[in-house]
């Protein structure tokens, strides 16, 4: 076997990198900046509310085939809960209609001729006319294939688009939007059940993820960041952490798993993402009313996805740049405001925290979109990970993961190259 295989960033599309390599054979070191594993996707106690909460409200589908292999993996797929068949619940804050969106399992949609299935509202050619964005041209954007505007925009296209882009449907790119309904509208209710992390994104994702390398004696390095890559020969020859330096032998790999503004400092010439979108968090210390879906969508609120847990409400505001720089307090009054009419909980505001990602993810525009580089870089031995590396999904758990199984194939066929070895397939989707 090769030699060692430097992981540096401990996000999930590291540690998912780190799992495929370990799991084929592979020395591998894991080096990560903070004193805690997990990135943008993790878990911590929170004193102000006196209890472990997320960084941020994670959703993910049934269809996310690599990220139901990858908790396969770590044996922790049973930690994801959802209802057994797709069903989204939403309310209208303006007209105050309720409704449950349900697609059929599969692929033929004859959900859209059924009245109670669908939007309120909205006509099965409404449903129709949208698959237009299936063949969307290249640097499209959305509202140049979609008519973005009446009542399925508002109440489905729009909500499901910018939580699933993190930027406004009318701007995202057509086709990250068409690859979307590519895995879930269009693959059936069956790629769509909504799955949620209910122990929490770190006791789901990373606590397991860091078991299993343990297990299989790789260590990761808290506390290490990565300052600068030195070259030899054209490849990386050293990685410099400030106070630890590692020099590399010839045979030696660099994965590089760190946000995209990281990895642009550290290679040179590299082409990233450069505009970013912000997530805005509101958590609630408050029992939920008994008849609370577990996720709910808001249509014509500031609130756009409220979550019940027990013991607490979660509110996500996608693409929220605009609300950055309202004071805190204003900002969990007004979202308790739409949180209090939806479920009839008193006005009082209960004990709250806001929590503002304000580099969530990349920009969904097309302009950058045609920024994300691939896994190989111009320098042999240099691979890159991350959701916003040219997955064709946007920044989500799904496309970190499909991110990093594609650096450890990258790293797997440049050794099959040098000496016959068992490649590793970039996308592997267990059921
Ligand atoms: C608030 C919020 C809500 C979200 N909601 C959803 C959702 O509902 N569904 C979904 O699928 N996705 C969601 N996402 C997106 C998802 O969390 C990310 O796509 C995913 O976690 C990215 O993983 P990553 O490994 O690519 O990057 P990161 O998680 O950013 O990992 C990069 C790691 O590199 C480390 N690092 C940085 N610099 C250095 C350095 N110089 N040296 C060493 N280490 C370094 C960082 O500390 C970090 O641990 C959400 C994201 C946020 C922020």
């Amino acid at each position: 076997m090769d030699g060692v295989v430097h992981i540096v960033g401990a996000g999930l599309a590291g540690l998912s990198a780190a799992i495929r390599l370990v799991e084929a054979g592979y020395s591998v070191e894991v080096y990560e900046a903070a004193k805690i594993a997990g990135g943008r996707c993790r878990s911590y106690f929170d004193p102000a509310l006196g209890c472990t909460i997320d960084n941020g409200n994670h959703l993910v589908l049934s269809g996310n085939g690599a990220t139901l292999d990858f908790l396969s993996r770590i044996e922790a797929k049973h930690e994801l809960s959802g209802p057994p068949e797709a069903a989204f619940a939403f309310a209208d804050l303006a007209s105050h209609e309720r409704w449950t969106l349900r697609p059929n399992r599969g692929r033929l949609p004859w959900w859209i001729f059924d009245a109670k299935r669908r939007v309120p509202a909205s006509r099965a050619r409404d449903y129709l006319a949208a698959a237009k964005i299936l063949h969307a041209p290249a640097l499209a954007s959305v509202s140049d294939v979609m008519v973005c505007s009446g009542p399925l925009y508002e109440r489905l296209w729009r909500p499901v688009l910018l939580a699933a882009l993190n930027t406004g449907p009318r701007e995202a790119d057509a086709g990250l939007a068409a690859q979307i309904l590519r895995e879930t509208l269009a693959a059936g209710g069956q790629a769509c059940r909504p799955l949620i992390a209910r122990a929490g994104l770190s006791a789901t994702f990373i606590e397991p993820a860091l078991r299993r390398l343990a297990k299989n004696q790789v260590s990761v390095h808290f506390g290490r960041r990565l300052r600068e890559i030195g070259l030899t020969g054209g490849r990386p020859g050293g990685l410099d952490f400030g106070e630890v330096q590692i020099e590399l032998g010839s045979r030696e790999t660099v994965i590089l798993a760190v946000p995209s503004w990281t990895a642009a400092g550290l290679v040179p010439g590299l082409q990233v993402p450069n505009d970013s979108r912000a997530i805005i968090n509101a958590h609630f210390r408050i029992e939920p009313p008994t008849t609370l879906p577990p996720i709910l969508g808001i249509i014509n609120g500031l609130a756009e996805w409220l979550f019940a847990y027990p013991g607490r409400l979660s509110v996500t505001i996608s693409s929220a740049d605009r609300l950055l720089d309202l004071p805190r307090e204003a900002l969990a009054e007004a979202i308790w405001n739409d949180v209090s009419t939806l479920t009839g909980l008193p006005r009082d505001l209960p004990p709250w925290q806001i929590v503002k990602e304000r580099r969530a993810t990349f920009a969904a525009t097309p302009d950058e979109v045609a920024r994300r580089p691939p896994a190989r870089t111009h320098i042999p031995g240099l691979i890159l990970a991350g959701d916003w590396t040219a997955t064709e999904l946007p920044a989500t758990i799904e496309g970190a993961i499909r991110s990093g199984y594609k650096a450890a194939s990258v790293v797997a066929s440049a050794s099959a190259a040098r000496s016959p070895l068992a490649t590793i397939p970039a996308q592997q989707h267990a059921a």
